[in-house]
């Protein structure tokens, strides 16, 4: 029988590439995003509503156990603590960390019932280091690796695994649009800071949504069954330094 995997913000980039894989390796996979997706059973939702959130998966659930969690949407927002007003600092940590909040609680009845399950949770490297401009980005992905960690403790007796993924910079259309807002801002050439970006990863490039799709599918199985309230960094070696 297939395996049932929830995926949050699978409509592009990593989350993308998460459902391909997935379902490449005979999971049955639910999408939950606002915007519909190609692949995958999609189920519209936003996931800064808790209720909504709940009740999408409340209705896979009563059909389904869920076996895999990849709490994964997010969105980026450049600016230091003065240039982020209070709407943006409440819609970051709406979706970056209220949505994992509630796709987290909501997948546990499920695990708990079945005594297994893997959450993983899409942080950033920038739950490690923080990076300059990102207020608010680096705080919510602090606060998921938080989140990966005291889920890992609380329900560590129901076999239920919980784990971070840290990537770094990934070419995703989330990372295309920062780069063209960060270029919009300073008049700055496209190409030159692409360029430049790869430059400053140890290994020389950016890193591509189906190498985190694998290191997700990793977690998910049985051969991470020892891995639980870990920060797994795939980052091509930029936080090394
Ligand atoms: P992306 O913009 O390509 O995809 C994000 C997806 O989330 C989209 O399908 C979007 O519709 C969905 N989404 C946004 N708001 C939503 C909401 N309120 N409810 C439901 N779905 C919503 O971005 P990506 O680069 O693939 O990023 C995916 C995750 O990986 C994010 O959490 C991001 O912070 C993290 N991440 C990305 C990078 C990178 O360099 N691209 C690095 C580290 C971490």
């Amino acid at each position: 029988m297939k395996k049932t995997c929830i995926v949050t913000g699978g409509s592009s980039g990593i989350g993308f590439s998460i459902m391909e894989l997935f379902i490449k390796n005979n999971y049955q996979v639910f999408n939950l995003d606002i915007q519909p997706s190609s692949i995958g059973i999609f189920k519209q939702c936003d996931v800064t509503n808790v209720k909504q959130v709940e009740s999408v998966i409340h209705e896979i659930s009563n059909k389904h156990t869920v076996d895999v969690l990849v709490s994964n949407a997010g969105i980026h927002f450049s600016g230091n603590i003065e240039n982020t007003n209070e709407e943006e600092f409440d819609r970051v940590l709406n979706i970056n960390v209220k949505g994992a909040y509630a796709a987290v609680k909501a997948v546990l009845p499920s695990m708990k019932s079945n005594k297994a399950g893997s959450i993983i949770l899409m942080a950033s490297d920038q739950a490690l280091i923080a990076k300059q401009n990102s207020f608010a980005y680096n705080m919510s992905k602090a606060a998921l690796a938080s989140i990966a960690k005291t889920t890992a403790l609380d329900y560590a007796s129901y076999n239920i695994r919980s784990n971070a993924v840290c990537p770094g910079t990934i070419e995703t259309p989330l990372y295309h649009q920062a780069i063209n807002n960060y270029c919009a801002r300073s008049g700055e050439n496209k190409d030159k800071i692409h360029q430049e970006e790869a430059e400053l990863q140890p290994l020389g490039r950016l890193g591509q949504p189906e190498e985190v799709a694998e290191l997700v599918l990793f977690l998910a199985s049985d051969k991470a069954k020892f891995i639980t309230g870990s920060l797994q960094v795939i980052d091509g070696g930029y936080t090394a330094q």
